[in-house]
């Protein structure tokens, strides 16, 4: 399905992709809807009712994705009350072994995410990943997320990589279809981001659910 020798730099997003996506669904509309109706005295229903009014506002903006904004919006910190439930946080089946096989390679492993860096601090911390990586990218040290062209011009600045010998995994098809006008060629879509959901339908994409499906050694 890809050929290894083909490839130079692996792109690879964080939530969805190497770590469960759980974690963050499970903040969004379990977690913070209980602290925010206890804050406010009102019920879960009615604090789930406000966030997702705001959360479907922004969806794929760097506002939507940025912890400082969801802290003024609720008046609570939120990195501190993800920490709270980082026991969740937790690498996606096979993820670990993936990049240990490529760091083997020697491929130039590039973690993308629009992940703000509060949230993704606290997980390096937890999951410890970066320690195969050659570079993490916050799409906020760009002010542009990775559904924009100015994230993929800005990332080429900064570390070089030919698209066309360039690999990019990611769970969310209008963020590889960025990529894709970029001019990157192997884009492969996680199909099962959340391990407690079931998988989502193909991408017009390399479809996988786990990485097993394209490790370079079996
Ligand atoms: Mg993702």
């Amino acid at each position: 399905m890809i050929n290894w020798s083909s490839i130079d730099t692996v792109l690879l997003d964080m939530d969805g992709t190497l770590l469960d996506q759980h974690f963050d669904n499970y903040f969004w509309t379990e977690h913070l809807p209980l602290r925010y109706a206890e804050a406010n005295n009102i019920t879960e229903e009615e604090a789930r009712n406000y966030l997702d009014k705001h959360i479907h506002n922004q969806v794929g903006s760097l506002q939507w994705y940025c912890l400082d904004h969801w802290s003024t919006l609720v008046d609570m910190d939120i990195p501190a009350l993800k920490r709270e439930v980082l026991h969740k946080i937790r690498t996606r089946p096979h993820a670990t072994r993936f990049l240990e096989q490529l760091q083997q390679l020697g491929k130039k492993l590039i973690l993308i995410t629009n992940s703000h860096r509060a949230g993704l601090d606290i997980k390096l911390e937890v999951t410890e990943i970066d320690r195969y990586l050659d570079l993490v990218i916050s799409s906020h040290d760009y002010q542009s997320p990775k559904e924009e062209q100015a994230f993929w011009t800005q990332l080429q600045e900064q570390e070089p990589f030919d698209p066309a010998r360039t690999l990019f995994i990611d769970d969310t098809p209008r963020i590889l279809e960025s990529a894709e006008r970029f001019g990157v060629r192997h884009l492969v879509c996680i199909t099962l981001p959340d391990l407690n959901m079931p998988a989502r339908e193909p991408s017009r994409f390399i479809n996988v659910e786990h990485f097993d499906e394209i490790m370079p050694t079996k």
